[in-house]
């Protein structure tokens, strides 16, 4: 299996490769060169498997450059007995009803999905990283001109720009990874007291937290610019490191999320729910496109599925454009109660336009400059009309969420966060329009502890001036439900991460932590 560029630049790239570079060098993502489909016969035996043999198999399959007992490796640091996940299945499906199950991917160490990824990525760039020092150790013959082989004795630094789940649940994944340091800068006032306390708690020898006065644009753009500026590249390699990020868009975060929608079928299957072959629908809450492009690609890959409901809240640009081929990101930004949904750039769609537009690259790359020259893009009639014979759509207004978080405690004693009851409500609207009675898998993408202001005030009264952790608690009582581990007790942790900079002060922070005396010995 190798990876090629949305926007055709690059071609013939191992799964390493494509992982340790992130997006390519044409600014396309990379996406499979050749189709993977597992036949019946197989499926009935990948039925039989726990998630971390699962999750291997169908890892020998996307990343065929890695050996097994890589793959062996980046499992079992993952999903195996030393794992950071709350319980032996690491994405547990629980029944609400005849039709719908809910897949609950908020086990892990920051209790929301970005998990399922982010605790095996580190581990591919671990590998890609040695794979790469090792083969240019090999051939160092023929770069000697340059003085040294490149990338030996390279450390990798990875920046992220974060408006919530992503920076905390990369850090936690990259915590004290070999020859990785992470540095992670959120907006100042941008983000839940949760999100922050969770964040400049964070403990690691290889990790940094700074808040940037701005929003979450001013963060973003300045790591943009960071890794724009070739004069700064220059200067870090000379320090010996080479920049990456641990966004969405990297093909080492999608692979891993394909292997949880298996999982669930499986898990219904093997509950006797339905039978091997029967089709199932998903609903996913939706942002950046990531998690559902993971399900389309386990569809490409021969499970069975049905539907996939893209739920969206106000921030509707994906669903609009799932009607009716236009994306037009040219609207005003609503905050909501489902933050990480909040996003007006899908990057991960770039993939399903590529593939539904039969692999024009040509297209893909001319729809993508008028959606950076313009801020939108129509497709044709035909790849709209691929996108709509599997896709449905729909979003989720605040009201309407809070209601169904409302509804599904009163209906099932169940407590969902904000984005998972984007979905449940979208997948109401969805069986009203159609009727459609398929058994439904609903992605629950984050625990409702992690946004207690919204889900306490959506099933009780509770006072209005109470602290985020006076709230969580008050909920855990009124619910009987407990607090996510991970999540107790972060007011009394050390903040170890106080520092905030300007947003043209970012490089010298990113500097500032790099060329730190002592390493090793930072933060235990
Ligand atoms: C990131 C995130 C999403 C959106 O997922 P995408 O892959 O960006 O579509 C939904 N819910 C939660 C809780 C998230 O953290």
């Amino acid at each position: 299996m190798s990876y090629k560029s949305t926007r055709g630049g690059e071609k013939g790239i191992g799964f390493s490769e494509a992982v340790l570079k992130g997006i390519a060098a044409d600014g396309g993502l990379f996406v499979p060169e050749q189709d993977i489909k597992f036949d019946s016969l197989e499926l009935a035996e990948m039925c039989e498997m726990d998630y971390k043999a699962l999750a291997a198999h169908i890892f020998r399959r996307y990343a065929e450059d890695l050996t097994d007992g890589e793959i062996e490796y980046c499992v079992d640091r993952a999903y195996g007995s030393g794992s950071r996940f709350d319980g032996r299945d690491p994405a547990p499906l629980t029944r609400l009803n005849e039709t719908l199950s809910v897949l609950e991917l908020w086990h892990g160490p920051t209790a929301a999905f970005k998990d399922m990824a982010l605790q095996v990525l580190p581990a591919f760039m671990s590998v890609a990283l040695k794979k790469r020092q090792d083969n240019a150790g090999g051939s160092s013959g023929s770069t000697a001109q340059n003085g040294a082989a490149p990338f030996a004795n390279e450390k990798i630094a990875i920046l992220t720009a974060t408006s919530g789940d992503t920076g905390k649940a990369a850090m936690e994944g990259f915590r004290d990874a070999e020859g990785i340091d992470i540095m992670v800068f959120f907006p100042e006032n941008g983000v839940s007291e949760m999100q922050r306390t969770q964040m400049q708690t964070q403990e690691g020898k290889n990790v940094r937290v700074a808040a940037v006065r701005g929003n979450f644009d001013d963060a973003q753009t300045g790591v943009k610019k960071i890794f724009g500026d070739d004069e700064f590249k220059a200067l870090l390699k000379e320090c010996g490191y080479r920049l990456s990020s641990a966004n969405s868009i990297n093909i080492g975060r999608l692979i891993p999320q394909v292997v949880y929608y298996f999982h669930a079928y499986f898990s219904l299957v093997r509950a006797e729910r339905i039978n091997l072959g029967a089709p199932v629908n998903f609903v996913v809450p939706t942002g950046n496109f990531g998690d559902i492009l993971a399900a389309y690609y386990a569809y490409k890959n021969g499970l069975p599925i049905g539907r996939l409901i893209c739920a969206t809240n106000s921030n509707s640009v994906v669903s609009d454009f799932i009607h009716t081929g236009f994306y037009n990101a040219n609207r005003e930004f609503k905050v909501t109660i489902s933050p990480a949904m909040d996003i007006l750039i899908s990057s991960n769609l770039e993939r399903l336009v590529y593939d539904m537009s039969c692999e024009d690259e040509k297209t893909t790359s001319k729809l993508m400059a008028e959606l950076s020259s313009a801020g939108c893009y129509n497709v044709d009639r035909s790849t709209l009309s691929g996108i709509s014979s599997l896709f449905w759509s729909d979003s989720s207004t605040e009201e309407e969420t809070r209601r169904t978080i409302s509804d599904v405690w009163n209906q099932y004693d169940y407590l969902i966060d904000p984005h998972t009851a984007v979905g449940v409500n979208v997948f109401d609207k969805y069986v009203i329009s159609t009727g459609d009675l398929t058994p439904t898998v609903a992605v629950a993408t984050a625990s409702p502890f992690k946004f207690n202001g919204s889900v306490a005030e959506s099933i009780f009264d509770c006072p209005k001036d109470s602290s985020e952790f006076a709230v969580q608690q008050k909920l855990s009582e009124m619910t009987g439900l407990d607090i996510p581990l991970p999540l107790r007790g972060l007011d009394k942790k050390p903040l170890l991460h106080t520092g905030v900079c300007d947003k043209d002060e970012m490089k010298d922070a990113v500097l500032e932590f790099l060329l730190r005396e002592d390493p090793g010995a930072e933060r235990n």
